[in-house]
Order: structure tokens, then C-alpha cells, then sequence
């Protein structure tokens, strides 16, 4: 039976609190799903690396977030996860603490990976250009005249 697992990478906790008193904290970490795929205890990186960031408020989780959702018409609040609103200075130190979290090499070579690929796909679709959909060659639409 497969088995599947998280492993963290890298993690970081930014801590601060509220305008109102309460004890906030942002735990980040870059998390890669891993699998035993025959259940023998050799374990295999599945999919990508990626940023969790699970939030606390007065020690309680209040879930994993992917990313900083934009907040409108709050010049004051620069970002949210989940409803905690995130002031210029809490909200500098996740980002900060998210980028130095990506500095892993795994994540660094998923991302040259990733721009390697786009850059053939493009090259790719460069060099098809002007070759037909329908006959594979440069007919110049004649095989649908
Ligand atoms: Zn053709």
C-alpha cells in the first residue's frame, strides 16, 4: 500500500500580535509530499515543493495558506492570511521569511526546471511556426484547398 508524508524542508516562524492584544503567528515552511510507493520504507519526492504557511492565533491554528490574498480599500492592511490582516510590518517579515524559505536548492532547481521547460515549449513553437496543423508540412493551406 502506498504511503504518503510531508516533509518540511525548510521552515520559519515570524511572531507578532495585534493591534488588540492577541498573540499572532505565522509558521512557514517549504513542504514536499513524499511517497513509499510499495510501502518497503524507500520514500520518493512527489510533486513539487511549496510554501505552507499555517497561522495561530493565541496558539490556535487557523489553517494553511498558499499565499498572501490581496485585501481592497485597506491602505493599512497590505495582505491577508486567511483573517488576519497584515500590517506593513508583519507583512514584510512573512514575505521575507517565504523568500528565505524558497532559497532552498530544491526549490531553486524546481524553478529553473520550470523556466527551462517554458523556454523549450517556446522554442518549440517558434521553430512550428508557418507548418501546417493539418498536413504537418509547409503547404501554405493547400491540403485544405
Ligand atoms: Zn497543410
Amino acid at each position: 500500500m502506498a504511503d504518503y508524508r510531508f516533509t518540511d524542508l525548510a521552515s520559519k516562524t515570524i511572531e507578532w500580535s495585534s493591534k488588540t492584544g492577541l498573540a499572532l503567528k505565522a509558521a512557514i515552511k517549504l513542504r514536499i509530499e513524499e511517497q513509499d510507493y510499495f510501502g518497503n520504507g524507500e520514500w520518493s519526492s512527489k510533486g513539487k515543493a511549496t510554501v505552507w504557511v499555517e497561522t495561530f492565533i493565541d496558539g490556535k491554528s487557523q489553517g494553511n495558506f498558499w499565499e498572501i490574498r490581496t485585501v481592497k480599500n485597506n491602505p493599512e492592511i497590505l495582505g491577508a492570511l486567511g483573517d488576519i490582516g497584515l500590517r506593513k510590518e508583519s507583512y514584510d517579515l512573512i514575505k521575507g521569511a517565504i523568500e528565505e524559505v524558497q532559497k532552498h536548492e530544491i526549490f531553486k532547481n524546481q524553478i529553473a526546471a520550470e523556466k527551462a521547460a517554458d523556454e523549450a515549449d517556446k522554442n518549440y513553437h517558434a521553430s512550428r511556426k508557418g507548418i501546417c496543423k493539418h498536413c504537418d508540412s509547409y503547404c501554405y493551406g493547400d491540403c485544405q484547398a
